[in-house]
């Protein structure tokens, strides 16, 4: 078990004891322990959560110090965190958040990789991700309905709705991509996961995520075409350099119906090029940076490639988030962004609704309060059948990481429907102790990056980056328990701006009264920001659901 700095593993505390001055501040300090839970993140002794360099703090002093300022600050002061480090305690009053973020957010001029680690290494930042930084992360299960849902909207485009019989081809299997396995069997389908890190493919499978490892691409096509023959889904993983096991999965005419990938494209560091062994993969990166993010660019143009390639042959490809076309692109790949990002292809209608990755922690750690939560959700929604099955298999196949956790796509309307019965739930001693409600930053309205989120929007507005800002200030205004604002995120340094929010359910008046205001006005900031881009589905629901927008009215 890795050391965190001289101390014992992070873990939450469990249960309804107190270790600061109210619940509210009680979630951040739970959900700040629980992102460096070693169950919970991938490198908990550096801090880093997820997603490539995605942390938790600063640095172990700064940690420390946060976690200490949390544990005496009053419930009407805020903390205030810059880039993982906390900077100062203001007076503010009860409705204001108890914690506001800020995280790796640069000048435009500035906003490029070199400058942010040269900043980084000075000790005047660090990469937030998504959730790393803002303490909502919740192990993989975070990322496993949204990746669910896209492969279902895959299967539903172009295979009847079922993955059965179809084999899709990915790579990347860390704290996010670590979800696809799964995802993809839970659809019916057979699945190839190549990763470079034995360690990621032994994780999976311990997790249950990830069903057996192959020993070579020979074996990994064997199992593949077996399984795909009797219909039956599979998840095999394979250890392999995606870079040259793409193309060469291509070269043999492999028979592919689904290609994307996960590795951690966004950071060129953190992708392994052609030529560098795994383990000698730190330190080259620390040694020579910008050569080996040259070396990275021109294997991840390689892969780009062979992608092109089976979509040219006639697969279905999508970039998954991770900005793979655009760094193939900076190695003077051409046709890089000739398949779409998943977003636009399979996301956007959803997002037209407010939809979007609605979670929560049991801040008691106890199961049982996410199977009653489970089973609210299925009670307040009866009608919504995908959301049902979705909520069974979870029930079942989800292994939690940290803090028991529940995530299931809501929309506009239904959201706050949600937190207002869990906030319920806390008041009648239903559930043993408050839940923590956040998000994932990939939401309907509160991002903006054009190689993902906003990707060929509508109207071209894919760049404009008031969007997040006015979605963190309203979540601010309205109640929420700590607020976020971040830059790089999924997709890297120069390539989006994102906000959180989290919100506690802790069986209050005053808390309901918070979670009624963020949980509408959250998720109708993607109603506005896709009815201002010209969406008819965002008109249709801003219609239906009475969202007020100035320009639609008079
Ligand atoms: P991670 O750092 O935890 O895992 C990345 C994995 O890629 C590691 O296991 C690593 O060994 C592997 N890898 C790196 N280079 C490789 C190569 N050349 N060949 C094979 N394997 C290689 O990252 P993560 O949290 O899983 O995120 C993966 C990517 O997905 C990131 O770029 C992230 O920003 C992006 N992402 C997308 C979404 C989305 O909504 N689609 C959400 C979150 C993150």
């Amino acid at each position: 078990m890795a050391e965190q700095n001289g101390r014992g593993p992070i873990r939450a505390p469990r249960g309804t004891e107190l270790n600061t001055r109210g619940w509210q501040q009680e979630a951040a300090l739970r959900m700040l322990m629980n992102n460096l839970d070693p169950e919970v993140a991938e490198h908990p002794d550096k801090l880093v959560v997820y997603g490539g360099t995605g942390k938790a703090a600063r640095d172990w002093r700064s940690y420390d110090a946060i976690t200490r300022t949390l544990s005496t600050l009053k419930g009407d002061e805020t903390l205030l965190v810059q880039s993982g480090r906390p900077v100062g305690v203001m007076t503010t009053h009860e409705w204001a958040p108890r914690v506001l973020i800020a995280n790796s957010n640069l000048v435009g001029d500035w906003a490029t990789w070199p400058e942010f680690r040269r900043l980084e290494q000075l000790g005047l930042t660090m990469y937030g991700q998504m959730t790393a930084g803002s303490w909502i992360y919740i192990g993989t299960q975070g990322i496993l309905q949204g990746t669910y849902e896209t492969f279902s909207a895959v299967a539903a485009k172009r295979f009847g709705g079922s993955l059965a019989g179809t084999i899709t081809l990915t790579a990347g299997l860390g704290g996010m991509g670590g979800a696809q396995p799964l995802a993809v069997t839970m659809n019916g389908g057979v699945v190839i996961c190549i990763d470079c890190d034995p360690r990621s493919i032994d994780r999976r499978i311990e997790h249950r995520y990830l069903d057996v490892k192959a020993d070579n691409l020979d074996e990994a096509l064997r199992l593949a075409y077996e399984a795909r023959d009797a219909r039956r889904p599979l998840s095999i993983g394979v250890e392999a350099n995606a870079a040259q096991a793409v193309p060469e999965l291509l070269a043999r005419g492999a028979e592919i119906d689904v290609v994307t990938d996960q590795t951690s494209a966004h950071d060129p560091l953190a992708y392994l090029p052609i030529g560098v062994a795994f383990e000698d993969m730190a330190d080259e990166a620390a040694k020579d940076p910008e050569g080996f993010t040259q070396r990275a660019r021109e294997s991840m143009a390689r892969h780009v490639e062979a992608m092109v390639g089976f979509q040219d042959a006639g697969a279905e490809v999508f970039d998954y988030g991770n900005s793979i076309r655009g760094e193939a692109k900076l190695a003077g790949y051409a046709r890089a962004f000739d398949f779409p990002g998943f977003v636009p292809a399979y996301i956007r209608p959803l997002f037209c609704e407010g939809k979007g990755p609605f979670r929560w922690a049991a801040l008691s750690g106890d199961p049982a309060d996410i199977a009653r939560t489970d089973r609210a959700i299925l009670d307040l929604f009866p009608e919504n059948e995908s959301l049902a099955r979705w909520i069974k298999m979870a029930g079942e196949r989800v292994h939690f990481q940290g803090l028991p956790a529940r995530i299931c796509w809501l929309g506009y309307g239904e959201r706050d429907r949600a937190g207002e019965r869990f906030n319920d739930m806390v008041a009648s001693g239903e559930l043993s102790a408050p839940v923590a409600i956040g998000r994932d930053h990939l939401d309907c309205g509160s991002v903006a990056s054009p190689y993902r989120e906003t990707e060929a929007m509508l109207d071209g507005s894919d760049a404009i980056a008031d969007w997040p800002l006015l979605n963190a200030m309203v979540n601010v205004a309205s109640g929420a328990s700590w607020v976020s604002i971040h830059h790089g995120g999924g997709v890297g340094i120069g390539r989006s701006i994102h906000a959180g929010q989290v919100t506690v359910a802790d069986g209050t008046a005053l808390a309901g009264e918070k979670i009624r205001r963020v949980l509408t006005n959250d998720p109708g900031m993607g109603v506005i920001r896709h009815v201002d881009a010209g969406y008819d589905r965002a008109n249709e629901v801003a219609e239906e659901r009475d969202v007020r927008v100035p320009m639609r009215e008079g």
